[in-house]
C-alpha cells in the first residue's frame, strides 16, 4: 500500500528552474495551469479532482513541474499567522492519491516561502528564485532552500503487540504510532529509541525502516519504523501523551477496518501511521 502524499506523477524539471526566460515562456503558454487554492487548501472541481485555472497575472508563480505535458504552477499565497484552517483533513480522505501528493508539494513550498521572507543571517528581505524552489537574500546574497524536517514515527513491538499513544488533541478514541522530530546529531535509529524512551519509558532496539512519506503541515518527512521493545511497562510522559496502550494484531486489523468493536479509532488513510499499522498487521 502506497503511503499518502506520494505518487504525484510530477516531472519536477529541475534543469529549468534557473532558466527564467523558459519559465516565463511556459507560464504564458496555452498549456500552463495554475493550481486553484482557497488560502492554502485545494479547491476541488465537480469531480472531486484538483481545480486548475489558466494562468492569471500573479507576481510570483511557483513552477511545480510538468504533469502529462502541461506546465503546472501554484500561486504564492500570503498566509498570516493563525490563518490556517484544518478543514482540509475532511477533504483529504476523498481526494485522489496523486492529487493529494501534488497539492501537498505546493502547500509545503507556499508555507516555506511565507516563513522565509527574511534572511536568517542578516535580516534583509529575501526574493523568490529558481522558479520558487529557493529564496535569495537581497542584502547578503545568501541562498535559502526549501526545508524538509525529518520526523520518526514508530511501532515498538513486544510479544505480538504494538505500542500506540494518544495525544490530547486527537479525536475521541483515536490512537496512533508515537512520533518525534529527529534532532541534530542523531541517526534515525537513535531518534526512534530516544522518542520511545522519553514518551513511554520503553527501551527499544533493532530499529527497522518500513516506509516514508512527505507530510505537508508544513514540511516534514515522516520516516516510519518498527522496533523491538525490551519490556511492556509504560512510563508515560503526560506532557506529550494522554494515554498509551498495547494492541495485538486482531485489534489493529479491526481498527483499520473501522469495525465498531475495535479497541481504538485508527489513524486516517492518508497518514503514514495507517500504512505502518497495515504493514505490521498484514
Ligand atoms: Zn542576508
Amino acid at each position: 500500500m502506497r503511503p499518502g502524499f506520494t505518487g504525484s506523477g510530477l516531472d519536477r524539471a529541475d534543469h529549468l528552474r534557473l532558466d527564467e526566460a523558459r519559465l516565463a515562456e511556459l507560464a504564458s503558454g496555452l498549456e500552463a495551469r495554475l493550481l486553484r487554492l482557497a488560502g492554502l487548501d485545494p479547491e476541488l472541481d465537480e469531480d472531486g479532482r484538483l481545480g486548475w485555472s489558466g494562468m492569471a497575472e500573479i507576481e510570483e508563480p511557483i513552477f511545480l513541474g510538468f504533469r502529462e505535458g502541461a506546465p503546472l504552477f501554484a500561486p504564492l499565497v500570503r498566509v498570516e499567522p493563525g490563518q490556517r484552517a484544518w478543514s482540509v483533513f475532511a477533504l483529504l480522505d476523498r481526494m485522489a492519491a496523486e492529487d493529494a501528493a501534488l497539492w501537498g508539494t505546493a502547500r509545503s513550498l507556499i508555507e516555506w516561502h511565507n516563513r522565509h521572507r527574511f534572511c536568517g543571517a542578516c535580516g534583509a528581505s529575501t526574493l523568490l528564485f529558481r522558479g520558487g524552489w529557493g529564496r535569495r537574500c537581497g542584502g547578503c546574497g545568501l541562498e535559502h532552500f526549501p526545508r524538509v524536517d525529518p520526523v520518526v514515527i514508530m511501532l515498538a513491538e513486544h510479544e505480538g503487540r504494538v505500542l500506540l499513544g494518544r495525544q490530547p488533541q486527537y479525536p475521541a478514541g483515536r490512537y496512533s504510532a508515537l512520533a518525534g522530530f529527529v534532532e541534530p546529531g542523531e541517526s534515525i535509529e537513535e531518534a526512534v529509541a530516544r522518542e520511545l524512551y522519553e514518551e513511554a519509558g520503553i527501551a527499544a532496539s533493532d530499529v527497522r525502516y518500513v516506509a516514508s512519506q512527505p507530510w505537508p503541515f508544513p514540511g516534514q518527512l515522516m520516516i516510519a519504523c518498527t522496533a523491538t521493545a525490551a519490556g511492556d511497562g509504560i512510563r508515560l510522559d503526560t506532557k506529550e501523551l494522554e494515554d498509551a496502550i498495547w494492541v495485538g494484531r486482531d485489534g489493529v486489523r479491526a481498527a483499520l477496518a473501522g469495525e465498531p468493536g475495535a479497541p481504538f479509532l485508527g489513524p486516517p488513510r492518508f497518514a503514514i501511521a495507517h500504512t505502518l499499522l497495515r504493514h505490521w498487521a498484514s
